[in-house]
């Protein structure tokens, strides 16, 4: 390609703290009324003196410290002035000269198209700072309104370098930032609800072009903002690589300026031309004392951070041996993972389950996949139907054990299993109970196998025929005949045989 793209980004995200940056007002994105979690100090009344909040200094650190990032034992805020309305105080504090973390790097899963393997994506820095209220621009009227909820909020803002070739990339990394931070707990990081914002730098570098001295020679960037969505973060690159190529292969300039993104009709529009650079006046923040640490305190701060989603996946891999979709689901369904791992140290620690053999070591695996199918194809959607989280719901690890034990051991079939575990779900009642009440244990008996297969095979003729001319799908009819007969009870696999011998 003669164009390469260059394409850095600039992420914020409010971070989970129980009160705002400088004040006690409480943090809580999830607020509806507007303007009720406010006070003097976020409202910038003259004669109020800010206060660090150190729950949202130490989160950033623990974000940085993920993030490979060294992280500066002595920095300090400063005051970006600015009038806007959705700021009372006149400027924003934040942090300018010295990030509270620089020069990071996170791994994501190259794009193909691209790199292959992983790609290395640099990251220059993350400081902290406060977000400023919401305006609301209504439609037809000549005013806005503002809501101060989120004003004086802490925030953090990283800056990576123009690493990224392709949307894809793009997508990539903030999918795992947004895990990352999410494992941390230091920000919900949802895009739809604004709790993380990406906004995308893009240039295309012409590659026939270089300095004497072998240096790139960077092309003109456009920034895209109002981005809502991983997926609208890659589809705006993906178009503005198109429009830029466009642009120089028509020998057209590419103009700089701030470009949003028309998420229902899929374009860039240009939104402002770059001004010249704002003036924020920069100057450190006098109301607030410096940020100092010893390495020893970012060090404990280091202890905090626990296993990360990369880690969780290799370590999912190894220790459960389970197919890179599962794992990644585990991985992305944090609950969900953490709920399967309970369910395994008890299929594990079998010998309470005294009633059912316990399967030799080697067959662990399959045991352990068959729990992660029953977890991600049923259980998952019964407990996204009512938006609960997994360890909440009615079904303890233990009973799901024990159903999948019945399963692994071929006492019920698949279909009776969904049903039980549906009611396992609806009302607690352990598995046994169910399969003993209702009478579902799994018939493998064959005698009683071949009652059901020869009234089924009286009953269905034409699909007899049809299996012996040599129509496949017949068959399966009529194994599924057969389980209707039986409840769900039969085993399809000796059904399948019985038939096959029958009909030859
Ligand atoms: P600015 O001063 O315009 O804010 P910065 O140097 O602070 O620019 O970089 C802001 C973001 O733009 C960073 O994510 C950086 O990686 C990215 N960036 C810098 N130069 C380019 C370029 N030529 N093309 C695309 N992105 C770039
Ligand atoms: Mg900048």
């Amino acid at each position: 390609m003669k164009y390469k793209p260059v394409i850095g980004l600039e992420v914020h995200a409010d971070l989970k703290t129980k009160t705002k940056m400088f004040c006690d007002s409480l943090n809580d994105p999830d607020e509806k009324h507007p303007n009720i979690n406010i006070c003097p100090v976020c409202m910038g009344h003259p004669g109020t003196l800010p206060v660090t909040n150190y729950e949202a200094v130490k989160k950033v650190i623990m974000a940085g410290l993920a993030l490979n990032c060294k992280i500066a034992g002595d920095t300090f805020f400063e005051r970006k002035n600015y009038f806007y309305p959705d700021l009372p105080k006149g400027y924003q504090i934040t942090q300018y000269q010295k990030p509270l973390c620089e020069g990071g790097w996170l791994d994501i899963k190259g794009d193909p198209s691209a790199s292959s393997g992983l790609k290395r994506i640099r990251i220059t820095r993350i400081h902290l700072e406060e977000d400023a209220g919401r305006l609301q621009h209504l439609p037809g009227e000549d005013y806005s309104l503002v809501d101060y909820n989120r004003a004086g909020v802490p925030l953090m803002e990283l800056v990576t370098e123009p690493d990224f070739e392709t949307g894809l990339e793009v997508k990539k990394f903030a999918e795992e930032l947004q895990l990352i931070l999410k494992y941390l707990g230091v920000s919900d990081a949802d895009m739809e609800k604004g709790l993380m914002r990406v906004e995308v730098n893009i240039s295309l570098m012409d590659n026939s072009r270089s300095t004497i001295d072998y240096k790139p020679v960077f092309g003109t960037k456009v920034e895209i903002k109002n981005l809502n969505s991983t997926k609208a973060a890659s589809d705006s690159v993906d178009y503005e690589i198109k429009r830029q190529t466009e642009l120089l292969e028509a020998k057209e300039k590419v103009v700089q300026e701030t470009r949003g993104w028309d998420d229902s009709k899929k374009v860039t529009i240009s939104q402002r031309s770059k001004e010249e650079a704002h003036d924020y006046r920069y100057f450190p923040e006098p109301d607030l004392p410096p940020l100092k640490f010893t390495s020893a305190q970012i060090q404990a701060i280091g202890e905090g951070v626990l296993e990360l989603p990369q880690a969780r996946r290799e370590r999912f891999r190894r220790q459960y041996n389970l197919p890179d979709h599962d794992v990644e689901v585990f991985t992305v369904n944090k609950s969900l993972g953490d709920y399967f791992e309970h369910v395994v140290s008890e299929l594990l620690s079998f010998d309470k389950f005294s009633h059912l053999e316990k399967p030799p070591e080697n067959e662990n695996p399959k045991l352990l996949k068959l729990a992660a199918n029953y977890l991600i194809t049923n259980f998952n959607r019964m407990v996204e139907n009512v938006s609960a989280e997994p360890e909440d719901t009615k079904v303890t690890p233990e009973m799901f054990a024990r159903l999948i034990m019945f399963i692994f051991h071929a006492q019920i079939s698949s279909t009776v299993a969904v049903g039980v575990l549906g009611e396992m779900f609806e009302t607690g009642t352990p598995p046994d109970k169910i399969i003993e009440i209702k009478g579902l244990t799994q018939i493998s008996s064959i005698s009683e196998l071949q009652q059901s297969v020869d009234k089924v095979i009286a009953n269905n003729g034409q699909a007899v025929e049809d299996y012996k001319k040599g129509k496949e799908a017949s068959l399966k009819f009529l194994i599924g005949m057969v389980m209707r007969e039986s409840d769900g009870k039969a085993n399809p696999q000796m059904v399948e045989e019985i038939l096959k011998q029958k009909l030859k």
